[in-house]
């Protein structure tokens, strides 16, 4: 059962669940406290933010002050602030405002061509976001716990931006069906994750400013061989894991001589971020390319008119196909009769809808028995597998009085279109692929089908199946 916890027009249920949400990542925030006034990570900042552009008509002031709500009940009933607790989470609104409104209009179409796109405004967005909310929170911090303002901005921004770069692009990923488990049983994509643990290791072993750039090859390795999801998943949880080791210490980045007052933990978050960004850059690339291989492949394969199996569609669809040497195919091959004569008198648009009308027709006699292809021009070919002689001409029979008997619409009249067809059938043989055996079949039913066309048209040959197992050559 799926859970469906906002509903565009249900306010009431749409302001509970944003407040649960809300108020459970607040809690989880407050619990990963550094030793500091701030937490380790706040990721419900960019949590709600992905919500809310997942579900665009969250962008609203009512729902914003929910949020704001559960903040300010969590800061007051479970850390004891009151006033901090109004202006302190004033900044954490504002990190989600200034992101959902750079957000909002663009992630909504999740085309390839848009995904590279999507994952580079993430960027810009985080960093507005995280500029706006460290400009509040560290003033607000400074006057509620008198701290230095320059370390407070740092820590703030670094966390924000470093937080929503991380969470974002896996929140916002539209297929986590992708993220099954099954997806990494093989070694090819299992390898890739062995590298990322194995680069954390080995920059917690080494220690210095390079250890947090380690992973880097690994995370655009995991870009390159794993989905998009999954590949920011990984990202994610390669940044946590390097922030979490850098702030317990088992990371040493520090370097002793620092330019500018800013804690090592600041500076890896912002180093975190930045490795963060190129590695996506790429899983959205290699996705793009993935999608529009598919897309060519799909058009390769089926015929733009008649939506059925192209020629190299028909060989692709008979590599999934079994291969035995006892194993029985039928062919039959299908031209329609004088179809030359409907183009000089109506037209080629009009030939055009019936080849569609007689596509369709073949599609509802023969359904998921076959492989239906158009094999060219005004030629069709239906390969049978595991069926006898006499059920071959049964269907090819079927299908020619599907045409006989029904006439076709052209141009608000109508007319009777027939068509002829050859039959031929065998067994896989020693031929060792499908490919090679429905060549020899087609060729065998082309000879079937000049003899319907010289007895007459509309009938099918041989009508005999006896002949047919013999009559391939
Ligand atoms: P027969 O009974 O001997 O098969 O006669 P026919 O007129 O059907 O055969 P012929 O091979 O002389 O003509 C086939 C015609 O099919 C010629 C060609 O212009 C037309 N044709 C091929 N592909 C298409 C198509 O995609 N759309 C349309 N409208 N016509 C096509
Ligand atoms: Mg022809
Ligand atoms: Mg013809």
């Amino acid at each position: 059962m799926r859970v469906q916890l906002f509903e565009e027009h249900n306010a009431k249920k749409n302001a509970l669940s944003l407040f649960l949400i809300t108020l459970l990542f607040c809690f989880i925030g407050g619990h990963l406290r550094f030793p500091q006034e701030l937490s380790l990570f706040w990721p419900v900042n960019a949590i709600v933010a992905g919500v809310m552009v997942r579900h665009p008509f969250l962008h609203q002031t009512r729902y914003y002050l929910a949020c704001f709500a559960a903040m300010v009940f969590n800061d007051s009933v479970f850390s004891g602030w009151a006033l901090p607790a109004f202006t302190l989470n004033f900044a954490n609104i504002l990190f989600i405002l200034v992101a959902v409104t750079l957000l909002v209009k663009h992630l909504q179409h999740d085309s390839s061509s848009e995904r590279i796109n999507s994952v580079l405004r993430i960027f810009p967005a985080c960093l507005l976001a995280g500029l706006a909310c460290a400009s509040w929170g560290a003033l607000a911090q400074q006057a509620d716990f008198d701290g230095g303002l320059v370390t407070a901005w740092g820590e703030w921004f670094s966390e924000q931006f470093s937080t929503g770069l991380m969470l974002l692009p896996f929140l916002l990923t539209r297929d986590w069906a992708s993220l099954s488990p099954r997806q990494l049983l093989q070694l090819r994509k299992l390898a890739p994750l062995i590298a990322v643990i194995f680069s954390l290791v080995m920059g917690a072993m080494m220690g210095g400013a390079g250890s947090l750039t380690f992973p880097v090859p690994a995370l655009v390795w995991c870009a390159i061989v794993l989905p998009m999801p999954l590949t920011s998943l990984v990202i994610l949880l390669t940044g946590i894991t390097e922030i979490i080791l850098v702030s317990h210490g088992v990371m040493n980045i520090q370097g002793d001589d620092n330019l500018l007052p800013i804690s090592h933990l600041t500076s890896a978050r912002l180093g975190v971020a930045t490795i963060a960004i190129s590695p996506l850059i790429v899983a959205a690339s290699m996705d793009a390319i993935r999608q529009l291989n598919q897309r060519l492949a799909l058009r390769a394969n089926y015929d733009f008119l008649t939506q059925l199996l192209s020629r190299s569609g028909l060989y692709e669809s008979l590599r999934t196909e079994p291969f035995t040497p006892q194993r029985k195919a039928g062919v039959i091959l299908l031209d329609v009769d004088y179809f030359k004569a409907i183009n000089d008198n109506f037209g080629h648009d009009a030939g055009d809808s019936v080849l569609e009308e007689i596509a369709r027709r073949m599609q509802r006699v023969v359904g998921n028995e076959g492989h239906i292809c158009r094999f060219g021009g005004e030629e069709f070919v239906v390969v049978l597998f595991d069926q006898n002689p006499e059920k071959l001409y049964f269907l090819a029979e079927t299908i020619r009085q599907r045409m006989a008997k029904e006439k076709f619409w052209i141009q608000g009249g109508t007319v009777t279109v027939t068509v002829s067809l050859g039959l031929a059938y065998d067994s896989g043989g020693d031929a060792g692929e499908w490919h090679r055996v429905i060549n020899r079949l087609i060729s065998a039913a082309d000879k079937n089908l000049y003899l319907s066309k010289r007895n007459g048209r509309n009938q099918t040959s041989p009508a005999n199946q006896r002949i047919l197992t013999s009559d391939v050559a």
